[in-house]
């Protein structure tokens, strides 16, 4: 069974480049000062800098794909169940 991840961005690292937007428009999107946000369930952008909003899980392996190629490494997936991250920079 897949487990519940969340995904958030670490805006001080972020630098606008707006891969992670290509990827996942659903997930991620560019505000006005240029920088990454991630959006709600209801595409609601949350400009609360590392916020979190919830993976869907079709679009899990486009967020996966941000994360890896996101050139500030701060885009960051963990369980929902206990925080652990499992995709990003301080994923194991
Ligand atoms: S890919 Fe990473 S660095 Fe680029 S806009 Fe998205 S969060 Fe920022």
């Amino acid at each position: 069974m897949n487990e519940a991840l969340e995904v958030w961005i670490d805006q001080d690292l972020c630098t606008g480049d707006g891969i992670c937007v290509q990827y996942a428009p659903e997930v991620f999107e560019l505000d006005i000062d240029g920088l990454a946000y991630v959006k709600s369930a209801d595409d609601e952008l949350l400009q609360a800098p590392r916020a979190t909003t919830p993976v869907p899980l079709p679009l899990l392996q486009d967020v996966v794909d941000s994360a890896k190629e996101c050139p500030g490494d701060c885009i960051h997936v963990r369980r929902v169940s206990d925080s652990v991250e499992v995709y990003g920079p301080d994923a194991e």
